[in-house]
């Protein structure tokens, strides 16, 4: 028999967090670019003004408790209150990531049976096309004034400043089981139709707990925190709740994401910390390299946190160099909430010579409290920390999926249809968890993401399990190729896939974007990877594009690339 604590069990409930902000941080400012132009400047009193606001909203559209409401929106201090509004109010926030297809959007917004939708005026043309194929939204809503309000032909539009505007700016929030449902978000299922991440409010808490922690992202109160990934992308990686905990002030850039709009308003509102995935920043830099007299330095910017694809050396570098910025990496999938491991260096680090701490920096990162990491060969034999073995990588934890939304129990594997096996054995395919449950039989859920993990713990992704080029049953890790490939300074993008041949089964060929005003071959990108990668790794082709195809996630769209390249016949072959 246990005995059991004598401590308050009090629910971990998501409006506890604008609760908190807007009383200890009430004048700290969120700062939002809107999609009608123009900024906007609130703080978290008036987020939970607005949250409240969206609360009472419901009640009076009738969403029920559990019930899904939809939004199709940018960083906005609007989606911010629908974040506390909605799942505050035992409703279900269903961020959609407009950047997929129209059919996918459709097939989400009916598989997730959502009841309002709430969308930015640039949206509106799409919400109209699609109107007629979403059955179960009841009512649509603007998020503007009344003054910008599209004329769409849509079921009960309402303009957001009538609709919430006009409600009671308090709301008692109701306390529910903390394992409720708080959110829901698809991953982009670039193979198979988009499977639904329901989060709970306790998950969330315990993430954003994390999330705040010196040793992850160390959020604090004092941060003007710049979000550019998306609020439809992974919660935002649960920046939004992280900022509320603490007070963090709050930058939102709306849809102004390219370089120049980051530039100035990192600039102008003084921000210290912001995080995104690669492509952004290559958009960044792109912006600079085009305007070579304005100096980063003289930003505020201390700190980047950089996930969702793997963080190339020249990136790494040129922050630290360039801006004098700090790179946090982290990785992560919309199954984890999504932080899985963090890169912080350890005390032992800081004698380390460049060479090898440029290595340890450029893993993926550690695995934090709350979340365990397993690998596993084909077989479903556990590998070993050595840093070497590599394996198919399984996490468990608070915040990790347990299922698809509306799945049955094993149902849908991980997002991952393998190519190839491990070459450990030789034997391809072999994926547990495919066609099966996502989850073993240890409660751990399988990523789909091939890793090593050394010593220390620091788990460097190999690849994804359907992107690995197997030449001549051995494995080429992709991420190191295009790694290398974009350190070439004529290189601005690259991206690597596996080509039929004759001898090697599989061989790599390299798709690259110049660099604008830069001189760059093939056979100098060639020269260049020949000191940088193993000798067998070394593209057997290299082709140059405009522009690589992206998914709506900002990672590169390999089975498009793979699609379209085909039919290349390699000068080996
Ligand atoms: P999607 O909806 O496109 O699946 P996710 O954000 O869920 O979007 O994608 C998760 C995947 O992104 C991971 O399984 C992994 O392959 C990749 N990923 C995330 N972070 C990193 C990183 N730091 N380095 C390399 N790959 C990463």
């Amino acid at each position: 028999m246990t005995l059991s604590g004598l401590m308050q069990d009090r629910p971990l409930m998501i409006s506890s967090l604008v609760e908190h902000a807007a009383r200890f941080h009430p004048r700290t400012e969120i700062v939002s670019r809107l999609p009608e132009g123009g900024t906007h400047r609130t703080d978290w009193a008036g987020i939970r003004r607005a949250s409240c606001q969206v609360a009472h909203a419901l009640a009076a559209l009738g969403v029920q408790p559990g019930e899904r409401v939809g939004t199709l929106a940018w960083n906005s201090w609007r989606h911010l209150a629908l974040y506390f509004g909605v799942s505050g109010s035992g409703a279900v926030l269903h961020t959609i990531n407009p950047r997929l297809f129209p059919e996918q959007i459709a097939y989400i917004a009916n598989h997730a049976e959502d009841k309002v939708l709430f969308f930015d005026v640039t949206f509106a043309p799409l919400v109209e096309k699609l109107a007629p194929q979403l059955g179960s939204v009841k009512t649509y809503v603007c998020m503007t004034s009344r003054e910008h309000m599209p004329g769409i032909d849509v079921p009960d539009l309402r303009c957001w400043d009538e609709l919430v505007g006009a409600q009671s700016g308090d709301f008692a929030w109701p306390e529910f089981d903390e394992r409720t449902a708080s959110s829901l978000c698809y991953t982009s299922g670039t193979t198979g139709n988009p499977k639904g991440v329901l989060y709970s409010h306790r998950s969330t808490l315990l993430h954003t707990l994390m999330e705040l922690a010196p040793d992850t992202f160390g959020i604090g109160s004092r941060e003007t925190l710049m979000l550019i990934v998306p609020m439809f992308h992974a919660n935002a990686w649960g920046a939004p709740y992280a900022a509320a905990m603490v007070g963090a002030r709050l930058v939102l850039p709306g849809p102004h994401l390219d370089g120049r709009s980051v530039y100035e308003l990192m600039r102008d509102e003084r921000v210290t910390f912001s995080q995104g995935v690669p492509t952004v920043w290559l958009m960044l830099f792109q912006y600079l390299d085009a305007n070579p007299g304005i100096d980063p330095r003289a930003l505020s910017l201390r700190r980047v946190g950089i996930g969702g694809a793997a963080v190339p050396r020249a990136m790494l570098e040129r922050f630290e160099r360039g801006f004098g910025v700090e790179v946090t990496q982290g990785w992560g999938m919309t199954e984890t909430s999504p932080i899985g491991v963090i890169s912080k260096l350890l005390a032992r680090h800081d004698d380390l010579p460049e060479e090898e701490l440029v290595k340890v920096k450029l893993k993926q990162g550690r695995g934090v409290w709350g979340v365990d990491l397993k690998l596993v060969d084909d077989a479903g034999q556990v590998q070993p920390w050595d840093g070497e073995s590599r394996g198919h990588l399984r996490v468990r934890g608070p915040w990790i999926a347990s299922g698809y939304f509306k799945e049955p129990p094993g149902g849908g594997a991980a997002s991952a249809t393998p190519r190839g096996g491990l070459e450990s054995l030789g034997r391809p395919g072999a994926f547990q968890g495919e066609g099966g449950s996502p989850i073993d039989e240890e409660g751990f859920f399988s990523t789909g993401d091939v890793a090593t993990i050394d010593a220390d713990g620091f788990l460097q992704l190999v690849d994804r399990a359907k992107d690995v080029i197997k030449s001549g049953g051995e494995w080429i890790s992709s991420i190191d190729v295009e790694n290398a490939a974009m350190g070439h300074p004529g290189v601005a993008e690259a991206a690597i896939i596996g080509v039929a041949h004759p001898t090697w089964q599989e061989r790599p060929l390299l798709i690259v974007v110049p660099r604008e005003g830069q001189a760059v071959d093939k056979q100098s990108v060639l020269d260049f990877l020949a000191t940088r990668i193993a000798k067998w790794w070394l593209p057997d082709d290299v082709v140059f594009v405009e522009e690589l195809p992206h998914t709506a996630t900002g990672k590169l769209l390999k089975t498009k690339l793979r699609e379209q390249y085909r039919d290349h016949v390699l000068p080996t072959a």
